[in-house]
């Protein structure tokens, strides 16, 4: 039999149904695989005593015939969603000791439905980062590795506590967030399946800024099915965030089944960047053939303001991120650094707590902002972005139903490798993410196969506003043809 956390979040949920196993049996697999995962460092927060009295809930419920949508189902949550009396740090010191007196909208939603929470998955400072390597709590090591090697290799990030414990069966799914690339890079690289819903699909409430025209959250989890089965408990409006979207939820999990006849997919010309490895080029290729062979049809197109999207992204989130950062000031969160007046206090709190990558974000978002750089670097970037959409826009216009693309440049590479002297490398890793976000779009990555070190790469399908259910239907039809991503031997455990 399959251990119970290696099950998926669909075989779990009818598992439990059907009275195979109980949400309590569940639980203690997943905490007993949780504490023998110390090397991923995966989690900063575990909350075991949580979990069983959650599960205990979950099956009084089951025993009642009363069992909700996720009833029973465990979950990780990534640190930037905050967790009402449980430590929420952001992956920053300068949140050292904050115990919402909240809960986020989305996790809210999750525990409405039944769902089981394991504890806070890490994740780059303030979800600054590719790579988890900026978390103050240590970087979380993927559970892959290349063939014959036992480098430590990055998950991705910013959510890589989230890819990295989903791929490692340290939790059934994972919540997570994309503001550049943080769902479906961290996904791509792990051999998991991550959606970034459309802008406003998901409150933002609850959930620490870090740029806010571009923050959306979105599941990590195993399987396609199991992140629409998520995504449809964490979607939904709430009038606390004025950006959450007034429209009803569609089934998600009943469009992984609709399969691709009849659409037409787009292959952007401009995405086949200078020095991409063949491997990749080759998997894009394949995928296209996967789905034109279940009846889509693939058409060429044209992104032409694509190579703008990572420079005005790079403008963009760290103007918002260093408005959204001056609340952490030693006041009013976490940490508080005496000095010998406030301003000094605020000096030496936000120097103690910030993070060099968080720290850089803040000087150039400051610094585009400047009276003198705004219209040069800002407005400029504004303007880029509102290109970026209009690309978009005409490619649906021209009766494009979705974009594929490569999910990343590269598999994952090894600890250290990118975080050099020049933050530049880091951030081209989101050269094919970053125009959704700038752009408001819905984009999955989903695993298509493994490079020739044995390393997962995913595909990305980029969808219209709200056609969530497209890219599931689409995503489903390339897991079909690839097959799930098989993590060679746990060597953590
Ligand atoms: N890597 C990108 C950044 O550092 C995206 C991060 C994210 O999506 N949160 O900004």
């Amino acid at each position: 039999m399959t251990a119970l956390n290696e099950l998926t979040l669909a075989e779990a949920r009818d598992g439990l149904k059907a009275k195979d196993f109980s949400a309590r049996e569940i639980a203690q697999a997943h905490l007993d695989a949780i504490e023998k995962a110390d090397a991923l460092n995966a989690y900063i927060v575990g909350t075991p005593d949580r979990a069983l009295k959650m599960a205990e809930v979950s099956d009084e419920k089951i025993a009642k015939g009363e069992a909700r949508p996720l009833e029973g189902l465990p979950l990780g949550i990534k640190d930037l969603f905050a967790t009402q009396g449980v430590h929420t740090t952001a992956g920053s010191k300068i949140l050292e000791g904050f115990e919402p007196h909240y809960e986020s909208n989305v996790s809210t939603q999750l525990w409405r439905d039944g769902a089981v929470m394991l504890g806070k998955l890490n994740l780059d400072e303030f979800a600054m980062g590719s790579s988890n390597e900026t978390s103050a709590y240590g970087n979380t090591i993927s559970p892959w590795r290349r063939s014959g090697s036992d480098v430590a290799l990055v998950p991705g990030g910013s959510s890589g506590g989230s890819a990295a414990a989903v791929a490692a069966h340290l939790c059934l799914g994972a919540t997570a967030t994309d503001t550049g690339g943080s769902i479906r890079q961290p996904a791509a690289f792990t051999g998991t399946v991550g959606i970034k819903p459309t802008y406003g699909r998901c409150s933002r409430w609850g959930i620490i800024a870090y740029a806010s025209s571009l923050d959306q959250a979105g599941p990590i989890a195993r399987t396609v099915q199991d992140c629409a089965i998520l995504l449809g408990s964490m979607a939904g409006h709430d009038p606390r965030d004025t950006t959450s979207v007034d429209l009803p939820v569609p089934d998600f999990e009943a469009a992984i089944s609709r399969g691709v006849k009849g659409l037409t997919i787009g292959i952007p010309k401009e995405y086949r960047v200078e020095g991409m490895p063949e491997e990749i080029l080759r998997l894009w290729d394949q995928g296209a053939e996967w789905l034109k062979a279940a009846g889509a049809t693939i058409k060429e197109i044209s992104l032409p303001h694509t190579q703008y999207a990572l420079p005005a992204y790079y403008i963009v989130a760290p103007a918002e991120a260093s408005s959204n950062l001056a609340r952490y000031d030693g006041v009013r969160y976490g940490l508080r650094v005496p000095g010998k007046d406030i301003a000094g206090m605020y000096e030496n709190t936000r120097a103690a707590g910030f993070g060099r990558e968080v720290k850089r974000r803040i000087m150039i978002g400051t610094y585009v902002l400047s009276a003198g750089y705004y219209d040069a670097y800002y407005v400029r970037a504004q303007k880029i972005r509102t290109l970026i959409k209009r690309d978009f826009e005409q490619a649906y216009a021209a009766g494009v139903d979705a974009i594929l693309t490569p999910a990343t440049p590269s598999a994952a590479f090894g600890l250290g490798e990118m975080a050099s002297a020049d933050p530049v490398q880091m951030y081209l890793n989101d050269v094919f993410t970053v125009t959704v976000n700038m752009a408001g779009l819905p984009g999955i990555a989903v695993p298509a196969g493994l490079d020739s070190q044995g390393l997962p790469l995913g595909l990305q399908l980029i969808g219209r506003p709200f056609d969530e259910e497209t890219l599931f239907a689409a995503a489903q039809t390339i897991e079909n043809a690839a097959g799930r991503m098989k993590l060679p031997p746990a060597w953590w455990a």
